[in-house]
């Protein structure tokens, strides 16, 4: 279609649903698309928040690693340059018959085309006390909530006299040795060391568990991470424990199969994403883990007008079997190609299919450890710490740049 005749069509409305590293691509590029084309449709960005958070670094705001300011970045600026339209509100359902989002506060958008790149929650899957009494670790609201109570905590030691109380008041458990689990507890045993000088508190009283259900952590990357992992956590204090199921929570406690019992004062839940449930509530297809079914172009089952991408999609690990694993560079890509399927719905054309670039992936394990398997090639130390805060400062220099 050329350009003149571009202007002669009905603009059309295309609602982007969550401003993460999918939906904020998603947006930037195919504003980009639509402008170089002639074009007057619509885009429309909507979060909840004003801000664009890196959930990649939640972790680091947690333990007071980096400043709050390098975790989140104002969603304005960084949309300054495009035609982009932001909206803040949170979305409570999505009602693909009238073709509208409904936002908590009663009011309503509607759409032509809607791209969903809400992200996933934490996943308690059923276990007791779970939601009630620990603490997750998914977005920057989270990440503030979490650091304010190990302070407390620590301070709350330094005032106690009796040994036993100071220790489970300085013991952090977290459930789950995934990427968030052990990006946790590296940071954490470091920081440890300030908070002690800060508050008082006696260091030889603080614990840190990261508790695991299956033999293995970080299992994405195979069986060689899970050894390297736990002998750089353990060297630096952290007590792993694998094959451990958590049966229930209670305030302050953990119920281990088995009939043991964990006593601590802060315990963070990282076992997992689901996504989130308004999808389901919407009548929208999703699997097990409530993430919306996607297929190859990432359009949603059984839906003409609703794309998904990121976190909150099932999408096809096409050629292989299985879906894409839920990170910030793969949500990144599909955003990218979002924009591409967007363009062609408005355009009238037929969609390319989306081919995951599995370029691998990479874990901190505190401040001075990393794993990972770039290119497939299994990598430790620090080559893979450099090649991690490279990405990182990659992203961030895509955001500043406003590209
Ligand atoms: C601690 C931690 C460390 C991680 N480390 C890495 C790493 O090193 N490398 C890596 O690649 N990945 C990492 N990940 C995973 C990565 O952060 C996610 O895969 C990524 O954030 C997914 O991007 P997304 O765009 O799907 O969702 P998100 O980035 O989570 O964005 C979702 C957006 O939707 C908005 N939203 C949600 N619900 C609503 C609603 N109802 N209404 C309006 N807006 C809404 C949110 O505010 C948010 O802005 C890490 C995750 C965690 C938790």
């Amino acid at each position: 279609m050329i350009a003149s005749d571009c202007k002669n069509s009905i603009p059309m409305q295309i609602v982007i649903l969550g401003a993460g590293y999918a939906g904020l691509r998603a947006a930037i590029d195919l504003d980009r698309l639509l402008r170089q084309r002639g074009r007057d449709d619509e885009v429309t960005l909507v979060d909840q928040h004003n801000y664009h958070q890196l959930v990649q670094v939640v972790h680091l705001a947690a333990t007071a690693a980096i400043p709050d300011k390098k975790a989140i970045y104002d969603l304005a600026p960084l949309l300054s340059n495009s035609k982009v339209r932001l909206v803040q509100g949170r979305a409570n359902l999505i009602d693909p018959l009238e073709r509208r989002v409904v936002f908590a506060d009663g009011n309503s958008l509607t759409y032509d085309r809607l791209a969903i790149t809400l992200g996933a929650e934490t996943a308690y899957v059923g276990v007791p006390g779970a939601r009630e009494h620990t603490l997750p670790l998914h977005t920057f609201a989270h990440a503030l909530r979490l650091r304010d109570h190990v302070i407390a905590q620590f301070a709350a030691a330094a005032k106690e006299r009796d040994t036993k109380q100071q220790r489970i008041l300085q013991t952090t458990a977290i459930v789950g040795g995934g990427y968030t689990g052990c990006q946790l507890a590296g940071e954490l045993v470091t920081w440890a060391d300030d908070l002690c000088r800060e508050s008082g508190a006696p260091r030889a009283e603080v614990r840190v568990a990261l508790i695991e259900r299956t033999n293995y952590l970080l299992p994405q990357f195979g069986d060689w991470a899970t050894q390297a992992a736990e002998l750089v956590l353990d060297r630096q204090g952290v007590s792993v424990y694998r094959n451990t199921l958590v049966e229930a929570v209670e305030p302050q406690m953990l119920h281990i199969q088995g009939g043991r019992v964990l006593r601590a004062g802060s315990i963070v839940w990282a076992a997992g994403i689901a996504g989130p449930e308004l999808l389901a509530q919407s009548g929208l297809a999703v699997e097990e883990h409530g993430r919306v079914m996607v297929d190859r172009y990432l359009r949603v089952q059984d839906q003409a007008l609703i794309f998904a991408a990121g976190d909150c999609a099932a999408v096809p690990n096409s050629p292989d079997p299985g879906t894409v694993p839920a990170t910030a560079s793969y949500a990144m890509r599909q955003g990218a190609h979002l924009a591409t399927t967007l363009l062609a719905e408005v355009e009238g054309r037929a969609p390319r299919p989306y081919e995951p670039l599995k370029l691998g992936e990479l874990v901190s394990l505190g401040p001075h450890y990393a794993v990972g398997n770039p290119l497939g090639l299994p990598m430790t130390g620090y080559p893979a710490l450099w090649m991690k805060k490279g990405v990182e400062q990659y992203y961030r220099s895509i955001l500043e740049d406003g590209t």
